[in-house]
């Protein structure tokens, strides 16, 4: 995408939240410029930025996991106490 075209698109999101579903190479005059943009609400990312966004989306999905497995630890647990 055009950063002038998510320029656009970031004026029309007024900052809303967004999770940025799908991200893409940001382009300037059809040659991308090393950074990505999301196609959604137009924000641009780094390339390090991008990894950031990752790692943190993969860090709360591994303590959502730990928070199941403790859940489902303590409901074997009481049922062995009963
Ligand atoms: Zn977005």
């Amino acid at each position: 995408m055009e950063a002038e075209e998510a320029r656009t698109r970031r004026g029309l999101w007024f900052g809303r939240p967004c999770v940025h579903p799908e991200i893409e190479h940001q382009e300037v005059q059809g040659t991308w410029s090393g950074g990505y943009v999301c196609k959604l609400c137009g924000s641009e990312f780094s390339k390090i930025s991008l990894w950031e966004g990752i790692y943190h989306f993969l860090q709360q999905e591994m303590d959502a996991v730990q928070v199941r497995e403790t859940v489902e630890l303590d409901r074997q647990l009481q049922s062995i106490e009963m």
